[in-house]
C-alpha cells in the first residue's frame, strides 16, 4: 500500500523537474563559478539568473540575495552578523514561538551579554505588534518574528510589525522558510529588513537556502574565507542546489496560488472531520490566518507519540511537535506558548499537506485516525 505522507513541513520531496534541471550542474556544468574561462562563465550566468529570479519572486533586487546552505544558516547569519557589526546596541525582541534556529542562536548572544524579550503570543499564537513597539528601548537592534509558525501554521501581521520597526529604526527580521513558495512574499510590502527562506520546503533540494539583506543592512559575512555572495558568504557555491531552488520557485511562481486554494479546502476538510467527529480535540494556531496545508490537533488523554505510531500501521506519516523535537519527550514550547496545559500538550499532533496530498489521502486519514483514537482512548489510563 502506498504511504501517505503528511510531513511538508519538516521537509518535501524534490520535484522531478526540479531534479532534471539540476543534474547537469552535477557533471557537464561542474565550473566553479568563480572562475574566469568559458564553463566558468557560463555557471556564473546560471547562478545569476537563479539569483535574479528568486529576487523578482519576492520583489527584491538580486544584489539583495546572498545564498546560504538552508534556513538555519540564514537565521544564524542574520542574527550574529547583525550582532557583531552593530555593537552599540544589545536588544533584540522576538517571539515565544520561534523555530529553534532562531531560539538557540538567541541564546547563545545571551550568553555574550545580549538582552532578549521574548514577546508572548495569543492562544491562537499571534503575536501582538504592540507588545513589541512597548518592548523597543534605545539599546533595540532587531525584531525578529517568524512569518508563519512550523507547528502550528499560524501566520503573524508582519506587515504591521515592519512599520513598528521602519518607525523606531531597528532592524527587522523574518524567518520566511515556511511561507516562501506557499504564500505571497514582496518584501517591500512586508516592510523587512532581512528575511530567511530554504529550498528543501518548497519542493527543491536539501542544503540551499538564502537571506534577503536589504541594501543598506550593516552585516558582517558568518562565514569567512573567500569572495562569493558579495563578500558576505564565503564558500564554492552549490550551484545544482541554487538552480534546483529556482526551478522550484518558478514552479511555485505558477502554481502557488491555485494549490494554496486546494490545499486550504482538504485543510479544512480534515480539520473539521476530526473536530465533529471525534471528541475532546481542539485546534492549534489561528482559524483563518494559518498556513493553507498545516493541521495540528490535540486530543486529550492519549500521547501524541502513541497516536504517531499507529497512524504509522495505517501508513500515514505525521509529526508530533516539530521534527526537531520529535525525538524528545519535552513538550514542544509552541504548544505550552499559546496556553495548552502541559498535561495535554504531549497529546498534540500535526499534519502537513502538500503536493501529492488527495482528497482520498484525507478521507482515508480521517477514517484512520477515528479508529486509532478510539482504540488507545480505551486502552489509557488517562481517560479514567
Ligand atoms: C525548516 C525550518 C527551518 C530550518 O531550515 P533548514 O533549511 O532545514 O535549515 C527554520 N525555520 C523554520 C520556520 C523552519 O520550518
Amino acid at each position: 500500500m502506498k504511504r501517505i505522507y503528511l510531513d511538508y513541513a519538516a521537509t518535501t520531496p524534490v520535484l522531478k523537474e526540479v531534479l532534471d534541471e539540476m543534474l547537469p550542474y552535477f557533471s557537464e556544468n561542474f565550473a566553479n563559478p568563480a572562475t574566469l574561462y568559458a564553463s566558468g562563465k557560463k555557471a556564473k550566468n546560471a547562478l545569476e539568473e537563479a539569483r535574479h529570479v528568486i529576487a523578482d519572486f519576492i520583489n527584491a533586487k538580486s544584489d539583495e540575495i546572498v545564498f546560504t546552505s538552508g534556513g538555519t544558516e540564514s537565521n544564524n547569519f542574520a542574527i550574529k552578523g547583525l550582532a557583531s557589526a552593530n555593537k552599540d546596541k544589545n536588544h533584540i525582541i522576538t517571539s515565544s514561538i520561534e523555530h529553534h534556529a532562531i531560539l538557540e542562536p538567541l541564546k547563545f548572544l545571551k550568553s555574550q551579554g545580549y538582552e532578549i524579550t521574548y514577546i508572548p503570543v495569543d492562544c491562537d499564537g499571534l503575536v501582538n505588534p504592540k507588545d513589541i513597539e512597548e518592548a523597543i528601548t534605545d539599546k533595540t537592534l532587531l525584531i525578529s518574528i517568524m512569518h508563519a509558525n512550523n507547528e502550528i501554521g499560524t501566520i503573524q501581521p508582519i506587515e504591521e510589525i515592519g512599520k513598528i520597526a521602519k518607525k523606531h529604526k531597528i532592524y527587522f527580521h523574518t524567518d520566511a522558510v515556511q511561507t516562501l513558495g506557499h504564500i505571497d512574499i514582496d518584501v517591500e510590502k512586508l516592510n523587512v529588513d532581512l528575511l530567511s527562506a530554504s529550498s528543501h520546503k518548497i519542493y527543491g533540494p536539501n542544503g540551499v537556502g538564502l537571506l534577503y539583506i536589504r541594501k543598506g543592512v550593516k552585516i558582517n559575512p558568518f562565514m569567512h574565507g573567500g569572495e562569493q555572495e558579495f563578500k558576505k558568504r564565503a564558500s564554492t557555491h552549490n550551484l545544482a542546489g541554487i538552480v534546483g531552488f529556482k526551478k522550484a520557485i518558478q514552479i511555485a511562481k505558477n502554481e502557488m496560488y491555485s494549490e494554496a486554494k486546494r490545499l486550504t479546502y482538504l485543510r479544512d476538510k480534515l480539520i473539521n472531520g476530526i473536530l465533529e467527529n471525534i471528541e475532546e480535540t481542539k485546534l492549534n494556531g489561528h482559524r483563518q490566518k494559518r498556513l493553507p496545508n498545516n493541521v495540528n490537533i490535540s486530543l486529550s488523554h492519549i500521547e501524541g507519540e502513541s497516536i504517531l505510531l499507529s497512524l504509522d500501521m495505517f501508513n500515514i506519516e505525521c509529526a508530533t511537535g516539530s521534527a526537531c523535537t520529535s525525538s524528545t519527550l519535552m513538550s514542544s514550547h509552541v504548544i505550552l506558548a499559546i496556553g495548552v496545559p502541559a498535561e495535554t500538550a504531549h497529546s498534540s499532533i500535526r499534519f502537513t499537506l502538500g503536493k501529492f496530498t488527495t482528497e482520498e489521502d484525507i478521507d482515508y486519514v480521517l477514517k484512520s485516525l477515528i479508529q486509532v483514537v478510539n482504540n488507545l482512548r480505551l486502552m489509557s489510563p488517562l481517560t479514567n
